[in-house]
């Protein structure tokens, strides 16, 4: 994908995601600094499990992990960085389950998997931390820092059997 391919799905995905923020109204937009529990986040960016967390999710869910992650969950790392980690699956890259999200999918998202009609998340109970302490109100790049930290050392092959082939889709 070219750059300005990529900036220009960048900015689809902006205005998308403007038009839902003006509908759900979430507590930064309303002046608040309290969770007014509307979901925007959950459509905006899935949030990131630790290891911990996705094994709680699949007991939840009566799975083993590795179900959990192929039947619900995608790969990513961070821009240069090369820890591979896991978040839940957001409505436009179903097909992606298992697999890991290539560079011209990146802003194609959609809301969470997990993410009811009446948004609300249907794993409320087992959410990871980074979903919980969400404030739309403030910057949150730290926790996600450091959930991506717990997944160093490739534990997602190590501990969940998960082999990354980032560009299985080109090479199909
Ligand atoms: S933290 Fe998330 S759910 Fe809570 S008000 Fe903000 S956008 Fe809505
Ligand atoms: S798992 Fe739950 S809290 Fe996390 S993004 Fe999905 S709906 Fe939101």
């Amino acid at each position: 994908m070219s750059i300005i391919d990529g900036f220009m799905q960048m900015r689809v995905e902006e205005n998308r995601l403007e038009k839902l923020r003006q509908k759900l109204k979430p507590a930064d937009l309303r002046g608040e600094k309290k969770c007014v529990m509307c979901g925007f986040c959950c459509h905006r960016r899935t949030c990131i499990p630790t290891p911990e967390e996705l094994k709680k999710i699949a007991e939840f869910l009566n799975l083993t992990p590795k179900k959990l992650i192929n039947k619900f969950f995608a790969i990513d790392r961070q821009w240069l960085g090369k820890d591979y980690y896991v978040k839940p699956l957001s409505e436009n890259i179903l097909d992606l389950a298992g697999k890991f999200i290539p560079n011209d999918r990146t802003f194609n998202e959609g809301k969470c998997v997990f993410l009811d009609e009446n948004n609300k998340c249907k794993i409320y109970p087992v959410r990871p931390k980074t979903a919980q302490i969400q404030k739309c109100w403030e910057e949150d790049e730290e926790d996600k820092e450091n959930v991506i930290d717990s997944w160093k050392d490739n534990v997602l092959e190590k501990e969940f059997g998960i082999k990354v082939n980032e560009y299985e889709e080109e090479n199909e």
